[in-house]
């Protein structure tokens, strides 16, 4: 029996989660916390058309969900979402938590401390985000280049809220602090194979990318087409070498795209031409397979592996 999952949509048992993209983002704009209905403006059906036209082909790759990790202060529209998934047929799992420094501040300021912001994620993930009855299903945390007493009070209070809810926590880690932020969130009490140590694949060191899943979190190479100073051929170098040294059930892939930014580059565009989420499908899995990875591993690693961490 699988555990019950909330979607943008409702309830969903993990067990029908299907092909899951882990770290995707449909819509971003840098702002404001706390505005999560905001209306969407006079791009409102240009941005509507670009995210249905964006999880059409997402479909088509045979995804069944993904989670979006955007926080309220990257822009989280739950109305939005909710559009998306209806259109689609996708599962949208919408998350909880904090994305800068400078909202964890204000906040804690607005609300009164670190535990008002634990008890705030853990109203969204068990009574639901604003006004808007749709709650969170995953809790967002964010550290910067060192984890200083802010970064260590935000994943103190995100373990209060995961502790309090069961709700599993995505990490964004800057350099090589995953092993830290397992270790501090760990201390408080939550499970390791509730973690996922996102952005791994900024980093090629194996030793790095071992601890972590030793420690026995996940590891979230989260970015393929994101090719700025990292070949998508590289990443699939490191996910091979975790492989063959019996890591399987711990990888965790997807792309960090962005479907409609608002003051961002246009989606597969220029530069970012391969940073889309269909690029796994199109381009990094006949790397992997040319690899020696088997269909078998790879539906593993899109499949089984998200459901068992939201199980
Ligand atoms: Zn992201």
């Amino acid at each position: 029996m699988g555990s019950t999952i909330n979607t943008v949509a409702g309830p969903v048992s993990s067990d029908a989660l299907g092909r899951t993209l882990m770290h995707e983002h449909v819509f971003v704009e840098y702002g404001t916390a706390l505005q999560d209905c905001r209306p969407l403006g006079a791009a409102r059906e240009q941005i509507l058309s670009t995210c249905f036209e964006v999880a059409a082909r997402v479909r088509a790759c045979g995804v069944k969900t993904i989670v979006d990790p955007t926080t309220t202060d990257l822009g989280r529209n739950v109305p939005l979402l909710k559009a998306v998934s209806e259109h689609s047929g996708l599962n949208i799992i919408c998350c909880t938590g904090i994305y800068s420094t400078s909202t964890y501040q204000a906040l804690r300021l607005r609300l009164g401390g670190p535990g008002a912001i634990a008890e705030l994620f853990i109203r969204e993930l068990s009574q639901g985000i604003g006004e808007s009855g749709v709650k969170a299903g995953i809790i967002k945390l964010v550290t910067g280049s060192e984890i200083d007493d802010d970064d260590h009070e935000l994943l103190s209070a995100c373990a209060r809220a995961s502790v309090a809810t069961g709700a599993p926590i995505i990490t964004h880690t800057e350099g090589i602090l995953g092993p830290e932020q397992q270790k501090i969130l760990h201390a408080e009490g939550v499970p390791l194979q509730k973690i996922i140590v996102g952005h791994s694949c900024i980093s090629t060191n194996f030793n790095y990318h071992r601890q972590i899943v030793e420690m026995g979190s996940y590891i979230g190479f989260d970015r393929f087409g994101m090719e700025g100073g990292m070949p998508d051929e590289v990443r699939v170098q490191c996910l091979k070498k975790l492989i063959d040294a019996g890591f399987l059930d711990r990888l965790i892939v997807s792309h960090d795209s962005v479907w409609y930014w608002v003051n961002g580059p246009k989606i597969g565009s220029g530069p970012y031409k391969n940073w889309k989420p269909t690029n796994f499908f199109e381009r990094v899995i006949p790397m992997l397979q040319y690899a020696g990875v088997s269909d078998e591993q790879i539906e593993t690693i899109l499949t089984d592996n998200p459901r068992r961490y939201f199980s």
